[in-house]
């Protein structure tokens, strides 16, 4: 059993009470490499921005659990040398869909876990729910829980179909399962291809795809009925055209790849929304990276000097996202 707190690591329940005080939501990115995680910190420590630290059950295959542990414990490190004095920094599990992977994430030293039954019978959720919170804050380790479905594919999480939250169920989930956050369905969704080209009109002067917007009124009557609860958004990547373009430009393929409008996001974050996930736009940065610099230097073959750019790009993505998307920077 290794704490958290030992790690330097903090869970999520401050963060998320100045968040929706303040009108902002924490960043929360997903990792699984390097190269990822030193520009997640280096764009948290020079914004000072509180961060979430994704690791995907898909990431835990990748990069190992206990290498993405001692990662985590290096980026509190890390974090302090680049003069970040008390870095807000937190280790969260996406998407745990069983009791026995969350519970083994808490015993090894993250700070928060989400526990997704989300597919299942509401009952059957509430029950699932409840006995991870149950284990978890014995340690004052803090559980997301999601009601409602979200479409797309991220990882081994997948649905063709989404279900918004229904607002008359939230009040009874969060009280019986005791949960610190609640994340929602109002419209985002997993991946690169969020929508089909026929759930969207078409920009007729770029005839790029424009995606329908969230549902605000469902966000709106599930604040009203858990006033000052902390709300989660998932699968809210926007996609950046200019990545897209890029990669498409160099031997890449993603036609038609659509996002969340970073305005909506930013409206979202306002409200008690208070951690937005993103993920598939810092896989869009990499990758235009990599296949620029190997498309401009056919003969560069050093893996640093295409990682590395690609480091730079998804900083610059970061910083860009924390400063004008969810209005993070300085609150920590
Ligand atoms: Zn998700």
């Amino acid at each position: 059993m290794v704490s958290y707190k030992e790690l330097g690591l903090v869970n999520t329940r401050e963060m998320f009470a100045k968040a929706i005080k303040g009108g902002y939501a924490i960043p929360a990115f997903n990792f699984n490499n390097m190269e990822q995680l030193q520009a997640i910190i280096k764009a948290a420590a020079e914004t000072k921005s509180p961060v979430i630290l994704q690791v995907s059950k898909g990431a835990r295959n990748y990069a190992n659990q206990t290498l993405l542990r001692y990662m985590a414990q290096g980026a509190v490190e890390y974090a302090k040398e680049l003069g970040w004095e008390k870095p807000q920094i937190c280790l969260h599990l996406d998407h745990g869909d069983s009791f026995e992977l969350c519970k083994s994430c808490v015993d090894f030293g993250f700070s928060s876990v989400m526990i997704d039954a989300s597919s299942l019978p509401y009952e059957e959720n509430i029950a699932l729910t409840k006995k991870v919170v149950d284990y978890a804050h014995q340690y004052d380790v803090t559980v997301e829980a999601e009601l409602g479905v979200l479409a797309g594919v991220e990882d081994e999480v997948s649905s063709a179909v989404s279900h918004y939250t229904k607002p008359e169920e939230v009040v009874d989930f969060a009280t019986r399962t005791g949960c610190d956050s609640l994340a929602i369905s109002i419209g985002t969704s997993h991946g690169a291809y969020k929508f089909t080209p026929e759930q969207c009109t078409r920009d007729p002067k770029t005839g790029k795809l424009v995606p329908p917007p969230l549902a605000f009124d469902v966000l709106d009557a599930i604040m009203e009925q858990l006033p000052g609860f902390p709300i989660v958004l998932h699968g809210s990547s926007s996609v950046p055209q200019e990545y897209v373009d890029m990669i498409n430009a160099m031997g890449g393929k993603l036609p038609d790849a659509v996002g969340i409008p970073e305005e909506q996001l930013r409206k979202a974050s306002k409200s008690a929304v208070c951690k937005i996930n993103i993920d598939s736009d810092s896989r869009l940065a990499f990758t235009a990276a990599v296949r620029k610099v190997l498309t401009e230097k056919p003969g560069e073959f050093d893996p640093r000097k295409y990682c590395g750019v690609a480091r730079d790009f998804m900083e610059e993505l970061y910083k860009h996202k924390i400063i004008n998307v969810l209005g993070s920077d300085g609150k920590a």
